[in-house]
């Protein structure tokens, strides 16, 4: 037992240290698969030790960790793999998915029921399970693109569920408390997300983006429009003599390890006599708060940190709008176009600024995997590279503007 629980603290101590900062999102996909493994596995090994003579009431806590745990394993695996990209992260649609999926999971709640009037039923117990992990597959299949968050943090609260009802089985009242805990923070958070994204709760749950993500216009599709590329010398000399600029910090930010490139030139900028501000959209990144914690890693002070509904309406007074690495949170589809997948998603107002500097390294999609409009703006120019490389070359220009 102790060797087991080493081993597992090593394994959880390895992931922890050597995963990159940027597949947080895919490690907590996996940990919550975890949790909910071990949740299950410790249902049936109780249902089988206890060789039918499982009371009602203890059906009833039993049932509810086995049917969310299996469900939760599945779902988080699908999430890991769409987030790691070993399954396509666009949503995976086809007729009647809804109907298909509500079914499972209403066929899984009547064996829970027959379960808590026949605990004995071996039958009705391994079934249950097999369609908790067919269900947990098959909800996650339909989700893609920019509503993965939510249904990170909606597994998060199912494992959390699991955990407080393996607690009842086994008559620990710690498990009950923080299984409970987990199970609501993680409602709430998935909920507030939605919110933040402006989207339907519900319909992130059976909305199958999917079918209209293809209506929408394919990332990388061939186009006659051209985007305007810009030297690192004459983006220096927009920033250097800019008034206001507002740093847009998204997923290539964390990807290229840029924050403390980014607080030197923002201190450079500023020094000038310019006012700069980063503005902060809540999913920018791959895991809440990811901008945040670089940035106050890179000793931004905090009060330069602005809040996406606090920012937006400043976009169409601002000189320079410096998106590094972000995509998806200054796409205006969002706002104009009513086919793409994230219409409707709140977004930077980017496209609002006097000019736009957007630093990434070639023309690939973001998360959601679309296109985005804002490159081909006339008002937007590319400086392409690493965002740290490029940050790098554009301190030592400023410095010398
Ligand atoms: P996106 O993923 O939309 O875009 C990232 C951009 O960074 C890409 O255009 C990429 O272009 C560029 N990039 C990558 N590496 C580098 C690099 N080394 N140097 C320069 N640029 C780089 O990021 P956003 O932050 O705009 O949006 C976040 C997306 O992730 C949203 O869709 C959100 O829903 C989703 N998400 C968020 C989570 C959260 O909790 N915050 C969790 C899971 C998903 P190129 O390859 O050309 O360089």
């Amino acid at each position: 037992m102790t060797v087991v629980v080493f081993l597992g603290s090593l394994i959880g101590a390895a992931m922890a240290i050597w995963m990159p900062m940027t597949a947080i999102p895919q490690r907590t996909a996996i940990s919550h698969s975890f949790g909910a493994l071990a949740a299950t596995l410790v249902g049936i090994a109780h249902f089988l030790e206890a060789g039918g003579t499982v009371g009602h009431v203890d059906m009833a806590a039993l049932g509810f960790e086995v049917m969310f745990g299996a469900l939760t394993i599945t779902g988080s695996l699908m999430a890991f793999g769409k987030l790691q990209g070993l399954v396509p992260s666009a949503p995976i649609t086809y007729p009647l998915q809804n109907a298909t999926n509500l079914s499972l999971f209403a066929l899984a709640v009547v064996l829970y029921i027959y379960l808590i009037a026949v605990p004995s039923s071996a039958l009705a117990f391994f079934a249950m399970v097999a369609v908790g992990l067919t269900v947990g597959v098959l909800i996650v299949l339909p989700i893609g693109g920019a509503d993965m968050p939510v249904v990170i943090s909606l597994l998060n609260s199912y494992a959390g569920l699991a955990s407080s009802a393996t607690g009842f089985v086994l008559k620990n009242n710690v498990l009950i408390i923080a299984g409970a805990l987990d199970g609501a923070s993680g409602f709430l958070l998935s909920i507030l997300m939605s919110r933040a994204m402006n989207r339907s709760f519900t319909n992130v749950l059976f909305g199958a983006f999917g079918s209209v993500a293809e209506a929408g216009p394919a990332a990388g599709a061939a186009t006659d429009k051209t985007v305007k590329s810009i030297s690192v010398d004459d983006a220096a000399v927009q920033l250097a003599y800019a008034g206001s600029v507002i740093i847009i910090p998204g997923y290539g930010m964390a990807v290229a390890q840029a924050q403390h490139q980014v607080r030197e030139l923002a201190e450079l900028i500023e020094k000038r006599g310019a006012e700069v501000r980063f503005a902060i959209h809540p999913v920018a990144g791959r895991m809440p708060g990811h901008m945040n914690v670089l940035l106050a890693e890179a000793n931004v002070p905090y009060d330069k940190l602005v809040d996406m509904e606090d920012i937006n309406a400043d976009f169409s007074h601002t000189d320079v709008a410096l998106v590094i690495g972000a995509n998806d949170v200054v796409n205006p589809a969002a706002r104009n176009d009513r086919a793409s997948p994230i219409y409707g998603m709140p977004i930077l107002n980017a496209d609002q600024a006097h000019s736009v500097i957007v630093l990434k390294r070639s023309m690939n999609p973001g998360f959601a995997q679309i296109e985005n409009e804002l490159f081909y703006d006339s008002k937007c120019s590319l400086l392409f590279g690493d965002a740290k490389a490029s940050l790098t070359k554009l301190v030592a220009e400023v410095k010398t503007a």
